[in-house]
């Protein structure tokens, strides 16, 4: 069996719903998890945000979003005889989660807040439609389709906005779930959204389809996970900003992981795992080229020229941390990242000497409680505004960085860190010389 998921863009329109039929139709009994049509998920945490001063507005996004879904489902089905009564049920499912969106958007304003615990069920509506609608559909054109709702089979903790799955719940769940559907029958499956043990909506971090997908993988002990999106594969870099990037035919998990991680959209960072653990092969492909070979990532790496792929991240902080005479070594160093493990910040970059330590924090991270309590260790120094450019599976980058740092002379670099073991080149530049940097690095060594 093989696990297809199709993204925001893959769901966009009917046009897209076709070729995404078109594309099941030739996988023998596949298993499907779909996201959110584009932009619903974030129009939806717009709405809920908005909901607190400007009720009215939050309104206008619950309808147009609505209005976008009633369109999908109305071009869609309009090539279908005797459709009026899918017709009829995707309407109604539509009306029922305009409703529950609606008095989502209610609560927020009257309670003038929006937790976390809500905004999670607000943002799950894009999957809790689309899937539906697309499961609906798919029947429709001819396929044996069958929704499965997510909340049934992801379990996860309580940590809203990223929420942690158990893998054997789900297991368990899905596995029993497999029996009871027929062979001919192709479950879709909302990714993103899951449930916890009291049974409140949970979310599995942005973008997190592509995780569902690869825990579901795991789960079903699937031949592949097949990420289909709107390129090619993974590129040597985001082809949207440099458009001589490159497919890659193969990646390592751990690769493919650094990439994520690093800034690669293509690819929710936590998807290698569950897939990396029972060795499933995950594919990623184009909806708009599906004959394309695009992008395996598995066990094996292929060596190739001196670096995978380029990544950056931009908006991240620098922080340094200046030891006071009194606390020296492994003590400071362990307090410094104590206080990080405390306020949840995820670490991208570090660089030590002998008294101080810089960290590269991305983007949204809240700094300002940390950095009061770093100063009890030393003088903190912050630099906003920083980009940092990774380059993935270096095979020599000792060599490669002095390469690269003549091609990029004019530009101070804020922090450098290699790591030979996971052939991993950190660079930290300004923001508005990231893409400059970049796009100079990938002619260098791709061109
Ligand atoms: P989906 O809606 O299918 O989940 P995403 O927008 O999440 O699609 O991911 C696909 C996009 O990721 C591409 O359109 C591309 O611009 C971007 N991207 C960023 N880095 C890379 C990369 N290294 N390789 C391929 N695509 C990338
Ligand atoms: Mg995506």
């Amino acid at each position: 069996m093989r696990i297809l998921k199709f993204g925001g863009t893959s769901m966009g329109d009917a046009q897209t719903w076709k070729r995404v039929i078109e594309i099941i139709k030739t996988y023998d009994a596949p298993f499907v998890v779909v996201s959110a049509t584009a932009r619903t998920t974030r129009s939806l945490i717009k709405a809920a945000h908005k909901a607190i001063d400007h009720p009215q507005k939050a309104q206008i996004i619950a309808d147009d979003i609505a209005t976008r879904h009633n369109n999908i489902v109305e071009h869609f089905l309009a090539d279908y005889d005797d459709s009026t009564q899918t017709l009829n049920a995707c309407h109604n499912w539509i009306d029922i989660h305009t409703e529950e969106l609606k008095e989502h958007l209610a609560t927020i304003h009257n309670q003038q807040e929006l937790t976390e615990q809500l905004k999670d069920v607000v943002a799950s509506i894009g999957e809790r439609l689309s899937s539906y609608l697309f499961a609906e559909c798919g029947y429709a054109a001819g396929l044996y389709t069958t929704w499965l709702d997510a909340t049934q089979i992801v379990r996860t903790d309580s940590n809203f906005g990223k929420a942690s799955p158990s893998s054997e719940f789900i297991s368990d769940k899905i596995n029993s779930l497999q029996q009871k559907i027929s062979t001919d029958n192709i479950p879709v499956m909302g990714g993103y959204y899951g449930m916890d043990d009291n049974e409140n909506i949970t979310t599995l971090g942005f973008e997190g389809s592509d995780y569902s997908a690869s825990l579901v993988g795991a789960a079903l002990d699937a031949e592949a996970i097949e990420i289909w999106t709107d390129v090619s594969g993974i590129y040597t870099c985001d082809p949207r900003f440099v458009p001589d990037a490159k497919p890659i035919p193969q990646l390592s998990f751990q690769e493919a992981t650094e990439l994520a991680y690093f800034g690669a959209k293509v690819l929710h960072p936590s998807t290698t795992k569950p897939a990396s653990k029972k060795q499933i092969p995950v594919w990623v492909k184009n909806i708009f080229e599906p004959h394309e070979p695009g992008t395996c990532i598995s066990t094996e790496s292929t060596n190739g020229g001196p670096v995978k792929a380029i990544t950056y991240k931009e908006n991240c902080t620098i922080v340094t941390v200046t030891s006071s005479q009194t606390v020296m070594g492994y003590e400071f160093l362990a307090g410094v990242f104590d206080i990080l493990r405390w306020h949840h910040l995820p670490v991208d970059v570090v660089t030590t000497t002998e008294a101080s330590v810089s960290i590269g924090i991305e983007n949204g991270a809240n700094l300002d409680d940390a950095i009061e309590q770093l100063r009890g260790y030393g003088s903190v120094d912050v630099l906003n505004n920083q980009g940092i450019i990774s380059l993935v599976g270096c095979s020599n980058g000792t060599f490669l960085l002095t390469d690269i740092l003549s091609e990029i002379k004019s530009v101070p670099q804020n922090l450098i860190s290699y790591s030979e073991s996971k052939g991993n080149l950190n660079l930290v530049v300004d923001n508005n010389q990231v893409l400059t940097v970049v796009k100079t690095i990938h002619s260098k060594l791709f061109s």
